[in-house]
Parts: C-alpha cells; sequence; structure tokens
C-alpha cells in the first residue's frame, strides 16, 4: 500500500483549507499528502460566515460582506454599525471549487476515499472527524436555513440580522438570522441552543415557513438552497498523539459561546504551514485559555438559565460593535473583555462561576 508524508484525514472545511495553505506555499512541492474524504461529490452545503478579524485565503469565495447589523429581542432593536470589522459570507461551493481545483494540479497530492486504502504507519496525520461518543446531555448549536429568492425587492442588503429573538423559546434559546445576500435574496436560518432534546425544536421547517411569511411578511418566494447542520458547543473527545494533531470541529476550533470556526480553522491551518518543518515536536495550537474559561460559564448560565439569554446576548451589544466582535472572535484585549463581563447580570455570573 502507498505511503505518504501527510495524510489529512477529512477533506472539508478545515482539511481543505489546510491542504490548500500547504500547497499556496510550496510546503507539498517535495512531499506527498493523501486526502481522505469519503463524499462522492463536493457541492455547496454550507455558508459559513464570520467576522473579518483576520486576512484568510477565500476573500473570492466571499458572497457579501455587511457593516451594518441589527439584533433584537421582543419590543427592542439595535442597529449597529462596524466599518473595520465586516461581516462575511462564504459560499462552500465556490471554497470546494477553488481549493480542489489547484490541489489537483499537483501530483504529489492524492485523493482516497477510504483510510484503508493507504499505509498510516510513517505519515503525520492531520485528522478532522470528530469523535462525539457521550454526547447526551451535551450543548448543541443546531439549525436550518433556507435561501430564499422573492418576486418583488424586499431586503435591505446593506444590513444583516443577526439574532431575531422575537420568536418562541420553550425551554432553550432560539433565534432567526438574517442574511440578505440581494434586495431579493437572503439567507433565513432558525437556530437554537439546546440539548436537542425537544422534538417541538426540530420542526424546522414550520418555523421558517412561519417567520418567512409572518414575521418578515413574505408571501410570494421560492427557496433555492437549503442548508442544516448541528455545532457541537462542546470539545470533541479526540486525542492529539506523537503523529497525529486534530483539526476543524475535532481540533478544537470551534468558539464554544457562538459556533464560529472558520476563521479559527484558518488561523490553525496557518500555524501548521509555518512549523511543518518542525510538526512534531510543536506545542498543541488551541483558543486562548481565557475564552475557553469564559465560554464555560456563559454555556453554564445558558443552560441553567436559558429565558435570560435573549437579554443577555442583547445587552453585550451595549458595548461598542468593535469591542464585542473582537471578543467573539477571540481577538479582544483584556480591558475589553472587562467591558463586556460589565454588562453581564452579575449575581446569575457569580453563581455558575462558583459551581
Ligand atoms: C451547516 C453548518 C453551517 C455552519 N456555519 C458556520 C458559520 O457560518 N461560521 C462558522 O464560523 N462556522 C460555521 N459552522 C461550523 C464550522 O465552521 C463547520 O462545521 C466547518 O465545516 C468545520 O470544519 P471541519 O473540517 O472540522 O468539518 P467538516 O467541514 O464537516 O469536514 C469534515 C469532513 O470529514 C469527512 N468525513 C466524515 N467521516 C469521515 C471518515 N470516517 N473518514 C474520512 N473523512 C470523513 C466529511 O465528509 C467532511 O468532509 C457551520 C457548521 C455547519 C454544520
Amino acid at each position: 500500500m502507498k505511503e505518504f508524508d501527510y495524510i489529512i484525514i477529512g477533506g472539508g472545511c478545515a482539511g481543505l483549507s489546510l491542504a490548500y495553505e500547504l500547497e499556496i506555499h510550496n510546503k507539498l512541492k517535495d512531499k506527498t499528502l493523501a486526502i481522505i474524504e469519503p463524499r462522492l461529490e463536493y457541492k455547496k452545503d454550507k455558508s459559513w460566515s464570520f467576522w473579518k478579524t483576520t486576512d484568510h485565503n477565500f476573500e473570492d469565495c466571499v458572497k457579501k460582506s455587511w457593516k451594518n447589523f441589527s439584533i433584537n429581542i421582543p419590543d427592542k432593536i439595535k442597529h449597529l454599525v462596524c466599518d473595520k470589522l465586516p461581516y462575511q459570507s462564504i459560499d462552500s461551493g465556490l471554497f470546494y471549487e477553488k481549493i480542489n481545483s489547484r490541489l489537483r494540479q499537483n501530483q504529489n497530492i492524492s485523493f482516497y476515499k477510504d483510510i484503508s486504502e493507504i499505509n498510516l504507519n510513517n505519515s503525520f496525520i492531520f485528522n478532522s472527524v470528530p469523535s462525539l461518543e457521550s454526547s447526551e446531555n451535551k450543548l448543541w448549536q443546531h439549525f436550518k436555513g433556507v435561501e430564499i429568492e422573492t418576486t418583488k425587492n424586499v431586503f435591505d442588503d446593506e444590513i444583516i440580522n443577526l439574532m431575531d429573538f422575537d420568536c418562541k423559546q420553550l425551554d432553550s434559546v432560539h433565534f432567526f438570522y438574517t442574511l440578505p445576500y440581494e434586495k431579493n435574496k437572503a439567507l433565513v436560518e432558525t437556530t437554537w441552543l439546546s440539548g436537542m432534546n425537544n422534538d417541538l425544536e426540530m420542526d424546522y421547517d414550520e418555523q421558517l415557513k412561519n417567520y418567512i411569511e409572518n414575521h418578515l411578511n413574505i408571501k410570494h418566494y421560492k427557496i433555492n438552497y437549503t442548508e442544516k447542520g448541528a455545532i457541537p458547543l462542546f470539545y470533541p473527545s479526540n486525542i492529539n498523539e506523537k503523529n497525529k494533531i486534530n483539526i476543524g470541529t475535532a481540533g478544537g476550533m470551534t468558539r464554544l459561546s457562538t459556533g464560529y470556526a472558520f476563521l479559527n480553522i484558518q488561523e490553525h491551518s496557518r500555524f501548521i504551514r509555518e512549523n511543518i518543518e518542525n510538526i512534531k515536536n510543536v506545542q498543541k495550537y488551541e483558543i486562548r485559555k481565557k475564552y475557553k474559561f469564559l465560554d464555560k460559564i456563559f454555556l453554564r448560565v445558558l443552560k441553567r438559565h436559558p429565558k435570560e439569554m435573549p437579554n443577555i446576548f442583547f445587552k453585550m451589544f451595549n458595548n461598542s460593535p468593535e469591542t464585542v466582535i473582537k471578543f467573539l472572535s477571540n481577538k479582544s484585549s483584556m480591558f475589553e473583555d472587562l467591558l463586556i463581563i460589565l454588562k453581564m447580570p452579575k449575581w446569575i455570573f457569580i453563581k455558575s462561576l462558583l459551581k
């Protein structure tokens, strides 16, 4: 069986981002790489959105950027502007196409559907398949989104609605999210933060229909694309071994309080590329400990006091948008962290800190 210098298990966001980063920096000129990916074909299956707090390799896959956003709870709305750090949305179809067409030009890169087809013994492995066993009682961000096209121009395509909490919450945290790509096209998502144990929450189609028709007041539209997913708001149990580094969700690149992972994955890829010659000896790359600690408390509050969460998210944005965005994107200073913490309801957080 064939042997390779590097093996990437899972050719999704993290696997392909890493392969691309290595390829464009000429790290695969004299090294061989195998990418193991079972999917039969690549097509658009996600939209990756995030605040652009660092540069990345996929500016040409950005469907749209926005500088204006809103967040609302029943009876209150905040309009916010952030010129410096726009919110971007990447089309995964363009991303897959761009990366795969580049990688296929390098004969040192091979593609396989199953790990059993190659010899792993002497390779360095980057694994992006998360181990999610024993995940009962854990929190997930689970959602379904539809990209709709309306007959008339109904959207203001300069502003996104980041979180609309004016909807039924059950005993969870629930919001809708609207990204208007054009005046007549938008991605509308129903998002839940919960244990995924309530069937009523899974009634995504009915929720979306009701929201689009009765809340956004759009009666004439068609659905062009659908995405559905669940992001674990806990770290998978994959462990790094001597010749193996976990990447992507498996590598703990999800920010647990937000579910955002795309830019963390890009930064991890850059780190690996910078250290590839000495990869066996580098320290584990992690989201900074202070965010892990703060997110742990935040999720404890979320689990115990779901009803308070719309207000908590809303209040967080009493800070300047730049401060909040930097905090949610792991780029805040201690002072900015403090500003965020001071806006939180003290007693609930202190109680959750203590146990
Ligand atoms: C629908 C959806 C929308 C998201 N939106 C955002 C967003 O807007 N912003 C953001 O920052 N994050 C978002 N995320 C979170 C995160 O960015 C994505 O989940 C991202 O795809 C994680 O990258 P990954 O490589 O870890 O996982 P994936 O992209 O899922 O890649 C894993 C790959 O492994 C393959 N695979 C599975 N089993 C095996 C196996 N046994 N052997 C080999 N390969 C295998 C899969 O086919 C897949 O291609 C979203 C997640 C989902 C599910």
